[in-house]
């Protein structure tokens, strides 16, 4: 690995580095020294800095290939081996470099004679500006230690350029340091809501101040403390109370911890350091290289290492900064929060007083993240690739909750465009605000019975906001996801009786724990599963590991002593599992009663129709449900085999298909030949479109996020549900992919408020 001398070099390599950027000169003629530089100390004969100006890798300076070739030598972008280190901004490291593939041949610069090749990117902030070369004339392959000291000088010549180190050289304004220029960037709408704010990384580029330390062996006592600290906390963390959920395996964390111990990664930050960096900038190189491979790789098992070490690598730095959690860091008025992904849990954290909104690399529509966005109003956006790399901490944003658009740095005209918009879209929900107490009820007399959903006890002021009927969905995992800790029975109960007394004698619809997926607790890791989806989730976990379901479903009628109590479960597939569930309701009751507590006066007991399988069991459910609630979120990520956190895959399909709609009408006929009360509760039942769809199918509940309601309202208000069900009939009877389209044809056509 790395010797000692090796490491010594490194650090001198530094030092000289340093030398010249503060001796005299023009910026040109110190750049000229620092190759000059790297390649003595490297024992190259050639070490070239091309920088990415435009379209175009320009050769900047150079040792060893011809002087007059500076600035005149352009590659265009992807074009020869320099195009490919941008490209993947990964070194590349070859013995033979006139016969790969890519190589590009350039007169000009003379550089017939040299076989090896050596480069690495120039890249911070996840963006690429240019790539550093050694070339030698023999055939050789650079060692893993020689590859580390150029990337170590990549590094500190990326935080030079970017702090106008090299301000008067010439074509260096044309080279893209940090993004300057407006920027649109397409992706999908998580969550509705137009704002205007200020960008801020979920994992903030490191204010690095220092890139060379001035005192190398201090810098590894910092490294050595906050290493003992990320260390300390997560063995804690796994050593922690073990009865908090019996039976879930701890392998997840385990692993976590065995990734912070292994000394690989230390290795890997102790060269940095003793090469001469800061502890701080010695992560964010480590950091940088975690983020390149976890960009270029698509396989699922090693993005999720990948993720797990960069995690560790942003630990690693907020101990380094002093600071507690992503989430602890200061918010600037009007934060628009910039991340690649988000879990639910995070977002929570962060809180809907502190954002404006979000926008994400990836992430998909029906995902948690998003249901959190949508319950605590924060309008959100995702699937934009390349979000990261283009915009800065600081940067105008401008995100468009309704289109999914994404406009960086806007001119002062677009943001007065989106001002306009945005106030319209005021005018819009002040007349939503004026139907709040007219009943939902169609031109040809159907009345249509909307229902929120809810998780949060500040999610049911909205009830009178909105003007819903109801709550037909309280998420309850939410409490368990924004605690520290498990929370215990009389907090729980709690949470309940303030949402029944809130929702005052409108019914509220319980559904019991639906964890698992990427619904994951902060204290406990849940066991890693080759598939989350179809694991160990919701109804599976209560079943299996009774005590916390029924501790749950104690406080539920506690909370509801004296009053109506509907509860539901999750994910149920077969009615045994139905049948089991309610066992436990019965159990907590008697258990109520021998205790001479007050029970609920009136106990309904639901389940989530979200599994095809139980879908297709609806009959037998007849005498044993109280109710139904088609989870649409989840039963299309089943009846389409697409997982609705997969941003590639989620929207793939539409529940406003022939199939979907087909299904979703048999469940609907076979409810009502049951008798049982059915209503829709996925994310879906909040969208004009879908609603008028389904309303036409015969739902007549609908339960969705507050920011649907008042659509929602509308469009039933101008709606004749007779010709709707004729017109999605007709439709349903050709085998189209969509009928989007159609639908929308048909609403224009009958005016309806879409
Ligand atoms: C659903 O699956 O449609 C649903 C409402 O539940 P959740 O989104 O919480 O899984
Ligand atoms: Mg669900």
């Amino acid at each position: 690995m790395n010797s000692p001398a090796n490491v010594g070099g490194s650090r001198m390599l530094l030092r000289k580095l340093r030398e010249i950027m503060e001796a005299g000169g023009s910026a040109q003629e110190r750049l000229n020294r620092l190759v000059a530089m790297v390649a003595a100390t490297m024992v190259a004969d050639v070490c070239s800095i091309y920088l990415t100006r435009g379209a175009f890798h320009e050769l900047f300076a150079t040792q060893g290939l011809a002087p007059d070739a500076v600035h005149r030598t352009r590659l265009r972008s992807g074009e020869g081996l320099v195009g490919l280190v941008a490209e993947t901004a990964q070194p590349l490291n070859i013995a033979d470099a006139p016969h790969h593939e890519r190589f590009s041949y350039r007169p000009e610069t003379g550089e017939d004679p040299y076989q090896s090749f050596l480069g690495v990117p120039i890249v911070r902030s996840e963006r690429t500006f240019g790539v550093l070369v050694v070339q030698n004339s023999v055939q050789r392959v650079y060692g893993d230690d020689e590859v580390e000291a150029l990337q170590t000088i990549a590094m500190v010549l990326a935080e030079m350029v970017a702090a106008n180190a090299f301000g008067d050289l010439s074509g260096l304004a044309d080279v893209e340091v940090r993004p300057s220029r407006p920027e649109l960037l397409r992706g999908k709408a998580f969550s509705d809501g137009i704002v205007i704010g200020t960008a801020v990384m979920h994992e903030p580029h490191a204010p690095l101040g220092r890139v060379i330390a001035d005192d190398p062996v201090k810098e590894e006592a910092r490294l050595d403390a906050a290493l003992a600290q990320v260390r300390g906390a997560l063995t804690e963390m796994l050593e922690g109370d073990p009865g908090r959920i019996s039976g879930v395996s701890r392998e997840v964390l385990e692993t976590f911890v065995l990734l912070a111990s292994d000394p690989s990664w230390e290795v890997k930050l102790k060269h940095g350091v003793r090469a001469g960096l800061s502890a701080d900038a010695a992560v964010e190189r480590v950091r940088g290289e975690h983020r390149a491979k976890l960009n270029a790789s698509r396989d699922p098992y090693l993005r999720e290492r990948l993720q797990d070490l960069e995690d560790l690598d942003n630990r690693l730095l907020r101990a380094l900064a002093g600071v507690d959690g992503a989430a602890a860091q200061q918010m600037p008025e009007g934060a628009i929060l910039i991340a690649r992904e988000l879990g639910p849990a995070e977002l929570l954290d962060y809180g809907a007083d502190r954002l404006r909104g979000v926008a994400l690399e990836e992430g998909a529509g029906t995902a948690h993240a998003a249901i959190v966005a949508r319950a605590l109003g924060i309008p959100m956006v995702g699937a934009l690739p390349g979000l990261l790399s283009r915009v800065e901490a600081g940067d105008t944003v401008v995100l468009d909750g309704e289109t999914g658009e994404v406009r960086l740095r806007a001119e002062d005209q677009v943001i007065s465009a989106y001002q306009q918009r945005a106030s319209l879209r005021s005018a819009r929900a002040a007349e939503f605000a004026r139907l709040k107490d007219t009943p939902a009820i169609s031109k040809d007399g159907q009345r249509i019975t909307l229902l929120l959903n809810a998780g949060l006890a500040l999610d049911v002021h909205h009830l009178d906001d909105v003007g819903a009927e109801g709550i037909g969905l309280f998420r309850t995992e939410f409490q368990f996801m924004v605690s520290e800790t498990l929370p215990r029975l009389d907090s729980q109960t709690l949470l309940y009786r303030d949402v029944l007394e809130a929702a005052k004698d409108r019914p509220v619809t319980f559904r019991t724990l639906d964890l698992g997926g990427d619904k994951v607790l902060p204290y406990v890791k849940a066991e890693r599963e080759e598939n989350p989806a179809l694991g160990w989730r919701a109804v599976r976990i209560g079943l299996d590991r009774p005590a916390l379901l029924r501790y749950q479903l104690r406080a539920l009628i506690n909370a509801a002593s004296g009053k109506r109590l509907r509860v539901m479960f999750p994910l149920v597939t077969t009615v045994a599992e139905f049948e089991a569930a309610r066992a436990l309701v019965n159990r907590e009751m008697e258990w109520s009663r021998r205790f001479a507590r007050e029970t609920p006066a009136h106990v309904e007991v639901g389940v989530m129709v979200e599994a095809p399988a139980l879908a297709w069991s609806i009959p037998a459910l007849k005498g044993k449900a109280d109710f139904l609630s088609i989870g649409t979120n989840d039963l299309m990520q089943y009846f389409y085999a697409a997982d609705r956190n997969n941003g590639r895959v989620a929207d793939r399909y539409d529940v406003l298909s022939a199939p979907a709609l087909r299904f979703l009408s048999r469940i609907r006929q076979d409810a009502d030949a049951a008798g049982l009360q059915i209503s829709i509760c996925g994310e879906a039942a909040g969208r004009p479109l879908e609603a008028l769809a389904f309303t036409a199918l015969g739902f007549h509940r609908l339960s969705m996020p507050a920011s649907g309601v008042g659509p929602v309202k509308q469009l039933v208000l101008s709606m004749d549900v007779g010709a709707a069900q004729k017109a999605v009939t007709q439709m349903l009877e050709d085998e189209r992919p969509s009928i989007r389209s159609g639908l929308t044809a048909f609403a224009r056509e009958q005016r309806l408020a879409l």
